[in-house]
């Protein structure tokens, strides 16, 4: 065993001169990464993270909004010890493993009624791919099939994935605008979000206007539509935005009106996120497709799932020559170490009653936000559940942003590392995702951190 940056290989210099000569880093500009020393980050604990000079930091974004039970849980890192001694790795193509049936047999049994069937993949972007491909061929399967339906329903400021399906659906122009000759068409909702409606009406008058549109989209297109697809309650990447209640509810039922399919992106709000294990559940609301990631390991490893019901599965039956086969899947789908973290999560859900600890957690994260919109340019606070985000503006009358290039959002973030707490912004929205597993007393050091932050970045001390 190494102890903490003794070996030469952990030599902080020299492992920051090879990532900026060798890592090419997810959604990071070049200019920004390369111009700073990196953060190395090299062991966890709780709902710390630790650099290699053994700083901690409050994890509050949960390592990318996947962390659920703290790092280093003991029930989930022995359950994966333990898979380890058995099986690392085998495919579910023509074979099958105990770690994937039984997550299987215990997903079904969690989510909503009769999404029965389960296909694994291995990350967020995969688990809506898997969705739009399959609703897709669903149409053309069934027995009386209507090869018509073709188009994707989304929402303004979308984010599914990466994919270049997910890209397709998306809706941010920052993230998707370069990809657009390669991407395919469709059908947009205005985005539900009172904050940056330009007549300022109300969460249910914007509900209402939004759902107005979807439905004259179905009067015009309405035999074209494959399905609708949708980040229930939250829209995380695209700032936090918090759809008007009874927006998720109003989608479901234009879904069955006209007799089209509703995809539910659960993967950055399932797992508890939103207060509920599932975010559909707080409207009642059944989706045809219900796609999971980021927490279904707890965080601990790649892997994630779409589950549907027995009527979109049946459409699938044939034999192997058939063109009724749903032809998609990775090697790594279901992997026996990443769906043994994921049953291990689900033990710890059970034994720890994690969803029963949640709603003191939430109020206090509310009266936090409410104290932190006292501050000085503080234009939105918004959430749900442990999922929350703050946006800073340069003017609150007109709700005008600062200039991108001020980068207040990532300034305020880098001050608050100094003040012992990682997050990352979107733009200039402040994000606060934090492990389920918080405290009260971690919710405060997370506010008080970046309260302190703001206030540096305003007052030019950072
Ligand atoms: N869908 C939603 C709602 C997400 O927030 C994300 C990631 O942030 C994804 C899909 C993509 O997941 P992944 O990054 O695991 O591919």
């Amino acid at each position: 065993r190494r102890s903490k940056g003794s070996a030469p290989e952990l030599d902080p210099v020299r492992l920051a001169e090879w990532d900026h000569a060798h890592v090419w880093h997810p959604f990071t500009a070049r200019d920004w990464w390369e111009s700073r020393e990196p953060l190395i980050i090299h062991a966890a604990e709780g709902v710390e993270l630790i650099d290699l000079q053994g700083r901690r930091y409050l994890d509050g974004v949960s390592s990318l909004w996947c962390n659920v039970h703290g790092h280093r849980h003991p029930v989930i890192d022995q359950a994966i010890r333990d898979q380890l001694d058995r099986l690392a790795h085998s495919t579910l193509l023509g074979v099958t493993h105990p770690p994937a049936i039984e997550l299987a047999k215990r997903l079904a049994d969690l989510a909503p009624p009769g999404l029965t069937r389960v296909f694994f993949s291995d990350n967020g972007s995969t688990a809506v791919e898997s969705a739009v491909k399959m609703a897709f061929q669903y149409w053309r399967n069934k027995p009386d099939p209507e090869p018509d339906r073709t188009l994707f329903m989304t929402l303004g400021d979308a984010y599914h994935g990466d994919t270049l399906g997910d890209v397709s659906l998306g809706g941010i122009e920052l993230f998707h605008a370069a990809f657009g000759p390669l991407l395919f068409p469709t059908l947009r909702i205005p985005t539900p979000h009172p904050y940056r409606d330009p007549q300022r009406r109300s969460p249910d008058q914007v509900r209402d206007h939004c759902l107005g549109v979807a439905e004259r989209l179905f009067q015009t297109h309405g035999p074209q539509v494959a399905a609708v697809v949708a980040e229930p309650l939250i829209q995380g990447a695209a700032g936090l935005l918090v759809h008007p209640p009874g927006f998720l509810k109003g989608l479901r039922d234009l879904c069955d009106h006209y007799g089209t399919l509703l995809i539910c992106d659960e993967v950055a709000v399932g797992f508890g996120r939103t207060g509920t294990m599932f975010a559909c559940e707080q409207e009642k609301v059944i989706p045809d497709f219900l796609c999971l990631a980021k927490g279904i390991t707890a965080g601990y490893l790649p892997l994630a799932a779409t589950l549907t019901h027995e009527r979109i599965y049946n459409a699938f039956l044939g034999s192997p020559e058939c063109p009724k086969t749903f032809y998609h899947g990775h090697t790594f789908s279901g992997n026996p170490l990443a769906a043994a973290a994921a049953l291990a999560s689900l033990r710890v859900f059970e034994e720890e009653k994690t969803l029963e600890t949640l709603p003191p957690k939430i109020a206090h994260l509310r009266h936090r936000l409410e104290r932190f919109a006292r501050l000085p340019q503080v234009g939105d606070v918004r959430g749900v559940g442990l999922m929350a985000g703050i946006e800073l503006v340069e003017n609150v009358e007109t709700r005008a942003s600062f200039p991108p290039a001020w980068r207040i959002g990532a300034r305020v973030c880098q001050r608050a590392r100094d003040y012992g707490v990682l997050t990352r912004p979107l733009g200039d929205v402040l994000v606060i995702v934090p492990p389920l597993v918080v405290t009260i007393a971690d919710l405060d050091r997370l506010f008080d951190a970046l309260e302190a932050a703001w206030n540096d970045v305003r007052e030019g001390r950072a």
